[in-house]
């Protein structure tokens, strides 16, 4: 994975779902703040009570608000998409509902095309 955080919970949390992301990371991951420390913040431990969850995605929201690869690292995520953990400042949910709202933009601006209604209309 990208960043040395993720890296080391992927073994304890989704050991084979993360591996592959690393080897398609970009060059910011040499920028990324949490090379360096904040380890343990961006995925849960397993059982991890719900309000333990939630202050530790907020504690790692935190450190990712002072990542200047947060965009990269966010639109990674996005783009794969990253299932688990805390990336780009959003946690897999958030993410989820951003790739919806994608999806439902994309489909509006495909119906509302020139081409979809002569297609439609053929
Ligand atoms: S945005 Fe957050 S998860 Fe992504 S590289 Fe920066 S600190 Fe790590």
């Amino acid at each position: 994975m990208l960043h040395p955080p993720h890296q080391s919970l992927q073994v304890a949390a989704v050991p084979s779902q993360r591996a592959p992301a690393r080897e398609q990371a970009g060059p910011w991951h040499s920028e990324a703040v949490c090379r360096r420390d904040e380890a343990g913040l961006f995925f849960a431990p397993s059982k991890e009570p719900t309000a333990a969850r939630l202050a530790r995605e907020e504690a790692a929201k935190r450190v990712c608000a002072r990542c200047p690869v947060m965009v990269e690292c966010r639109e990674h995520a996005l783009l794969q998409p990253e299932p688990y953990g805390v990336w780009g400042g959003l946690t897999a949910a958030e993410r989820r509902v951003v790739l919806a709202r994608r999806r439902r933009r994309e489909m509006e601006l495909k119906a509302s095309s020139p081409g979809s209604r002569i297609a439609a209309a053929g």
